[in-house]
């Protein structure tokens, strides 16, 4: 059998399949349990089972990681949890649906108490799931440690199971969910992972069976054997670049990195980025479940920026929400998380993210004089001049000089010129700019074909900025997944792009393509790709233009 999806993360593997289980879903009222007593008793011994594996899971872990499962394992131990579902299974309730009660009304009066107590409610869905997956037979939930390589096909993984897989060990990602510009999809790529999201049918293929997948091109194939699965390609062919974006008449682009943590950052820094356009300073915090201390941010920090004495790092402050949710700085029960209080706009709740933010730049801030870094920061979900002025003031009371705002929502684009009287730069999100102008949510492969960065709605709206950029003085850069692809890169220049910012492994390949154009010739190519009706046209505009 063959499948197809969209391809997410770029080389071939091949191995066995290891199926990541899917939360257990609500489980039935009934039927009324006819010997309660035996029925209470199985809570009990289902509880201690799930607490000593995910004992297991964090005597082998640490940092971050080992904090979560010790801070769940506290859940598991609750003896009002346990005490409360056996009196609901005498009451009537088969046991899955007992814990499941028990835990919800636990959960919800956590939620209500807010702050960090309100944010163990996530653990104890977590525990809950666990439990209820335990008592009906089914396996647990989410990424279990693999105890060989492996590759894995899931529903759906969340950004922190992604973040915390092993390359070499988690061979291959396939998911049934998810676009290409999902956070997962980005995870993968940048931890060198081949992955395939969007993948219709993942579900069908068999635990244990073999799968060579190819994420370049966004075909699973099922083979009969370990040894026809043994293939292993290299993702990408290399090609030559001096370490300095330019195009073939000098016109300077620098070329930087996104990344998001020390690790990344040194990879960049050995692939010749020249500096770092977009730290993504959420992902180092995905498993915390209280805010990281001051020594654990300045070790991330100085980590990352260290990798890049003298040269310019821009940090985006903390983007929460959505699908990178942070359980300390996350509001419950919004009916729609991309849509709500999100990135900066959590950043101005009292209590909740506002000191949060002062500490995050005190944090930077420091960072840069450890390190000698040039330090920028840049604020994510930013939609008004007003957000854009308040942020710049936070930056400037903690000393940093160059202070800037994420474009990622429309409203953003038709006030560049307001925003860019308040910042010192901008920098264009093209993964939630391109979900917020088609109304296409990013993790949804079903809408994979909108979320397109060679749409030419999105290309017309990177112009306006272009443009707002040639008149007010203050550079725009790309940091969102258009700036990868080595074809849209000189379109992106055409249109007034100073700088282009990339997961480090497409800066080779980019870096090559501009080589080769001058900046007329960009220029044209952009005027080709905006004028074209759909993103097919636009690629082969651009591509034919002389
Ligand atoms: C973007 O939205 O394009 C972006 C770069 O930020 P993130 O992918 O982290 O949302
Ligand atoms: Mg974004």
């Amino acid at each position: 059998m063959q499948l197809n999806g969209i391809p997410a993360s770029p080389g071939r593997a091949g191995g066995r399949v290891v199926r990541v289980a899917d939360a257990p879903g609500e489980p039935p009222v009934g039927p009324v349990p006819t010997d309660p007593d035996t029925e209470a008793g199985r809570i009990g011994p289902a509880m201690e089972l799930v607490s000593a594996r995910l004992q297991a899971r964090a005597d082998a872990a640490t940092g971050d990681a080992k904090d979560v499962l010790e801070a769940t394992i506290t859940m598991v131990g609750d003896p009002a949890l346990l005490e409360n579902a056996e009196n609901l299974v005498r009451e009537g309730r088969p046991a899955p649906r007992a814990v499941w009660e028990a835990a919800n009304t636990f959960a919800d009066m956590l939620a209500a108490m807010g702050g960090y107590m309100g944010e163990r409610a996530t653990d104890v869905r977590d525990v809950r799931d666990r439990i209820v997956a335990e008592l009906q037979g089914l396996p647990a939930p989410g990424v279990a440690d693999l105890a060989e390589p492996a590759v894995l096909v899931a529903a759906d993984l969340a950004p922190a199971d992604t973040a915390g897989l092993r390359p070499g060990v988690a061979l291959a990602l396939v998911t049934e969910q998810g676009g290409p510009t999902s956070h997962t999809a980005i995870l993968a790529r940048s931890l060198g992972i081949p992955a395939v999201v969007g993948c219709a049918g993942a579900r069908e293929l068999v635990a244990g069976g073999f799968v060579v997948v190819d994420g370049t091109t966004g075909a699973v194939e099922e083979v009969g054997s370990a040894e026809e699965a043994a293939v292993i390609v290299e993702a990408v062919d290399a090609v030559e670049w001096d370490g300095t974006g330019r195009t073939a008449d000098g016109h300077l682009v620098p070329l930087l990195a996104n990344v998001g943590d020390a690790e990344g950052a040194a990879a960049a820094a050995e692939r010749r980025a020249q500096g770092v356009g977009l730290f993504r300073t959420e992902l180092a915090f995905l498993s915390a479940t209280e805010e990281p201390s001051e020594k654990r941010q300045r070790e991330v920090y100085d980590g990352v920026l260290g990798a890049f004495a003298g040269k310019p790092v821009t940090a985006r402050t903390l983007d929460a929400g959505a699908d990178k949710p942070l359980p300390f700085l996350t509001l419950e029960g919004e009916p729609n998380p991309a849509l709500g209080v999100r990135g900066l706009r959590i950043a101005r709740v009292p209590g909740i993210g506002a000191d949060v933010l002062e500490r995050q730049l005190a944090g930077l801030a420091a960072a840069a004089k450890e390190t000698g870094a040039e330090l920028k920061v840049m604020a994510p979900m930013v939609a008004t001049a007003e957000e854009a002025r308040f942020f710049v003031q936070r930056c400037r009371a903690h000393g940093i000089g160059s202070a800037g705002v994420m474009i990622e929502i429309p409203a953003a684009v038709l006030v560049a010129r307001e925003i860019m009287a308040e910042v010192d730069f901008v920098s264009v999100g093209t993964n939630d700019l391109a979900q917020y102008l088609f109304a296409a949510d990013r993790q949804s492969g079903a809408v994979a074909a909108l979320n397109d960065p060679w749409q030419p709605a999105l290309l017309r709206l990177i112009r306006m900025l272009g443009e707002a950029s040639a008149e007010t003085g203050v550079p725009v850069g790309v940091c969102g997944e258009a700036a990868a692809d080595p074809a849209l890169a000189p379109v992106l220049v055409g249109l007034g792009v100073a700088t282009l910012s990339m997961g480090s492994g497409a800066l080779a390949a980019v870096g090559a393509s501009l080589a080769d154009l001058t900046l007329e010739q960009c220029r044209a190519m952009a005027a080709a790709a905006c004028a074209a009706p759909d993103p097919i046209t636009a690629r082969q505009a651009a591509a034919s233009t002389p």
